[in-house]
């Protein structure tokens, strides 16, 4: 198939109907899948046939459109997953087990700060954080001879870092090991991570992916790049026989394109499930569809406001990465040279007190635990999705507690203004 651009994949790649077949992606609302002899159905327990049995572990609504997302993030394979959350799970746990460590960047998602330093953790599973902007010296002495994974986000939630994609790739790979790229924020439309050195790249397709706030889920791409077998001694799930799957190795049999997702699929979803629904998955693809057409707009609305605010007297200082005065804008001109998201943070003079004032005072931006979303949204990260983490924590990602997060939607900017404009005054 010809090689189109990013903006037509968002609408028509992952599914080509045939002729007379449905227009829009079918929905497989269906647990199981028929077939005429055991034999059939045997070969799929076998991994010897492609096909589906049990929509715990792959639906076909599902896999047309983790193919999608896979285009567009320039992968060999994807899948959907129930979450973001599991998204991140899985793409870690897949290479890692008991005994293994993983080094994160410590500028993350407070969900996946708690999945990695408190379930994990129980699961004998070690990490060292790292601050995204440490020398590279601080980053290779992070590595233990049991280091597994690499992970970071490209655009951090909510601290707004840019991650230096090539530093933790080279870091990841001259220790022999894969690096794995959030990229929930910029989205393929405005960051493709596997061009900048990425081997995985996860998802919660809950935000600008489904863009309306509608489905929960979440996706994993594999670059198909990582040679498992070069360092078969780290990943004996991938490089041995799965006696659960009757002795085949994943990376022989999938090869370097195929295994990570395959062995995810055949394994995690099995024995964990976490599997998207087919309805959650349609409702994503229709996010999808008008994805490149969204970002752009965000970024405006997004780029808009934090100029504004910058501007005002009773604002202490914003962090948006495409503003002059960032700390990330030389690395933002780098990685996401079309803007980042809409997202930005800010802190009102007066700390928590004012934080709170305005935004009770807001009529447009409402008070959610939600960010990527066409309504523009806010929320104050430390006494919400970061209120696990003491203070000390909550420096180390980066996050003040009077920070305001505002997610700017799909609205007119003159409105978002003035919404945010008369909320200060109220301060
Ligand atoms: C929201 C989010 C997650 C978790 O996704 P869910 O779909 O809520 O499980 C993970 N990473 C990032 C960057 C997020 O913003």
């Amino acid at each position: 198939m010809k090689d189109y651009t990013i903006n037509t994949n968002c609408v028509q790649a992952g599914y080509t109907p045939g002729n007379g077949e449905p227009r829009q992606i079918p929905i497989y609302q269906s647990t199981t899948f028929k077939y005429d002899t055991s034999e059939d159905m045997g070969k799929l327990f076998d991994l010897e046939a492609e096909g589906y049995f049990y929509s715990r572990l792959q639906n076909p609504t599902n896999d047309l459109v983790a193919a999608k997302i896979a285009k567009l993030e320039g992968g060999t394979a994807g899948m959907l997953t129930s979450s973001g959350q599991a998204a991140n799970f899985f793409a870690m746990f897949n290479i890692c087990e008991a005994g293994s460590h993983i080094v994160s960047s410590s500028s993350i998602y407070g969900g996946t700060f708690n999945l990695l330093a408190v379930t994990m953790k129980k699961m004998g599973i070690d990490v060292t954080f790292v601050d995204p902007d440490c020398t590279d010296e601080e980053l290779n002495a992070a590595f233990k001879e049991n280091t597994r994974v690499v992970f970071g986000e490209s655009i951090a939630n909510p601290a707004l870092t840019v991650l230096d994609i090539e530093k933790f790739a080279k870091a990841a790979h001259e220790h022999g090991v894969p690096l794995i790229v959030d990229n929930t924020f910029p989205t393929p439309v405005n960051l493709r991570p596997i061009e900048w050195g990425a081997d995985i790249v996860t998802h919660s397709t809950t935000k600008y992916m489904d863009g309306h706030g509608a489905a929960v889920g979440g996706a994993i791409v594999d670059s198909g790049k990582f040679d498992w077998m070069a360092h078969a001694d780290k990943y004996p799930g991938l490089c041995t026989p799965d006696e659960s799957y009757h002795g085949i190795t994943y990376a022989e049999k999938f090869g370097k394109e195929g295994a990570f997702i395959t062995k995810c699929t055949a394994q995690l979803m099995r024995d964990l499930g976490c599997i998207q629904s087919p309805q959650s998955a349609f409702i994503l693809n229709l996010g999808l569809e008008s994805l490149h057409v969204r970002m752009p707009r965000h970024v405006e609305n997004g780029q808009a406001v934090a100029e504004f605010l910058e501007k005002h007297d009773k604002v202490e200082y914003v962090n948006y990465p495409t503003l002059p005065s960032n700390k990330y804008y030389e690395l933002a001109k780098k990685y996401i040279p079309n803007g980042g998201c809409g997202v930005v943070s800010f802190e009102v003079k007066g700390g928590r007190a004012a934080a709170e004032r305005f935004m009770k005072n807001l009529k447009l931006a409402a008070i959610e635990t939600h960010v990527a979303d066409a309504r523009t949204c806010c929320l104050n990260p430390a006494t919400s999705t970061h209120r696990q983490m003491n203070d000390e924590q909550l420096k180390e990602a980066g996050i003040s507690a009077g920070l305001i997060r505002i997610s700017c939607g799909l609205e007119d900017k003159a409105d978002l203004i003035a919404d945010i404009e008369q909320a200060l005054a109220a301060v």
